[in-house]
């Protein structure tokens, strides 16, 4: 078993006074692919180095299968590492680089050979293993790190940030590789990093963090569909959750004189910040539909983004590639109830 637990981890870098994490705690179960995400500065790498041992916290208790391992440094915790510099050793092979750590763990020859091969035969590298890092590509060499930090049988393998040094479409391949390999080996993964739609394409589940803290952790579906806050909402999703804010009356929300829906649910009066996605709001005309005025319209190819007003507020509405719409058209839209979130305007917190 190499279940992670991390228990109220608090730590404040010496010179600063607001800390890097706050009472952060999180299990990682056994097995598990956990994300963790957020915008840069909001304390993920720091919570990793402090799961790694390359970083100690100034309280709270981190334990890996059940052993207390906050204090023991990198090498009494059984991990393995992949940052996002190609970390290979430049003057060894791509065979010695990948068969490192079983040397050190002063594996057979014959052994380390049988690993070597099994770990590049899963990464594409059978062909380069003769090869130096310097005649490798960046994708390549990035493989090699993976390589390296998947033969060894860690307990939990630590990754930050590994995609973000290869161009768009090397890192679209190699993020399904990735999950692939790593859903292979089912060893006990987290993963850093401040691309969404990375987290949610390779996470059994997805803590996001803000300012030290997480704010919602979820498997990836859940956090897109209901965002525990205005927060999560805005920082997941391309484009993000858009946000409204109503007045509550009479079980309506109004967000202009003309323009009202019914409340989803049951709510006291007044303000009300209503968040819906964009591939979730129809075009045209309904019971409940509102008026909105096209201010853009952006073909992607496999649909088409609108931005259009309602009153003073803008929104975003995904619409079918074919939808017939211009600049300056008068439009109607509609909230279906079960898409609504509702949250605090001045919390941002969710109401449900
Ligand atoms: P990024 O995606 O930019 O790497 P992150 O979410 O990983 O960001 P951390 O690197 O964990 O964030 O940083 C959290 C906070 O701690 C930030 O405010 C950062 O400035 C601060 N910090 C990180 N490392 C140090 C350090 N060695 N000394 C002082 N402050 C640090």
């Amino acid at each position: 078993m190499a279940d992670i637990a991390i228990r109220n981890l608090m730590k404040t870098y010496p010179g600063t006074s607001e800390p890097a994490t706050k009472q952060v705690s999180l299990e990682v179960d056994d097995g598990e692919f956990m994300v963790l995400l957020g915008p840069s500065g909001c304390g993920k790498t720091t919570l990793l180095r402090m799961v790694a041992g390359l970083d100690f916290p100034d309280s709270g208790s981190i334990s890996i299968g059940g052993r207390d391992v906050t204090y023991l440094p990198p090498n009494q915790r059984n991990l393995s590492m992949v940052f996002q510099s190609y970390a290979v050793f430049p003057h060894r092979k791509v065979r010695d680089n990948i068969g490192f750590g079983l040397t050190m763990r002063k594996m057979s020859k014959a052994e380390i050979a049988k690993k070597v091969d099994w770990a590049a035969d899963l990464l594409q590298l059978s062909p380069y293993l003769d090869r130096f890092p310097a005649n490798l590509s960046g994708g390549q060499r990035q493989r090699v790190a993976v390589a390296r930090a998947i033969v060894v049988d860690a307990d939990v393998l630590l990754m930050d940030e590994p995609l973000s040094n290869l161009d768009a479409l090397l890192r679209l391949s190699f993020r399904a590789e990735l999950k692939k390999i790593v859903e292979t080996i089912g060893t006990t993964t987290v993963y850093v990093t401040h691309d969404q739609v990375e987290a949610l394409s390779l996470g059994d589940r997805v803590a996001v963090m803000r300012v030290g803290q997480i704010a919602q952790l979820g498997r990836p579906l859940d956090v897109y569909d209901s965002p525990a806050d205005t927060f999560v909402g805005g920082f997941i999703g391309s484009p993000p959750m858009n946000f409204l804010d109503g007045t509550v009356a009479d079980g309506r929300i109004g967000f202009t004189e003309r323009a009202s829906v019914p409340a989803p649910a049951q709510l006291p009066a007044g303000p009300v910040r209503v968040g819906i996605r964009a591939e979730a709001i129809v075009l045209g005309e309904g019971t409940d539909s509102l008026p909105a005025v096209v201010d853009v319209v952006e073909p992607i190819g496999s649909h088409t983004l609108l931005t259009v007003t309602i009153g003073d507020q803008v929104l975003k509405v995904q619409v079918p590639p074919t939808t017939e719409v211009h600049r300056g058209d008068t439009v109607t839209v509609q909230f279906p109830p079960g898409a609504l979130r509702l949250y605090d305007p001045e919390t941002g917190l969710g109401l449900e």
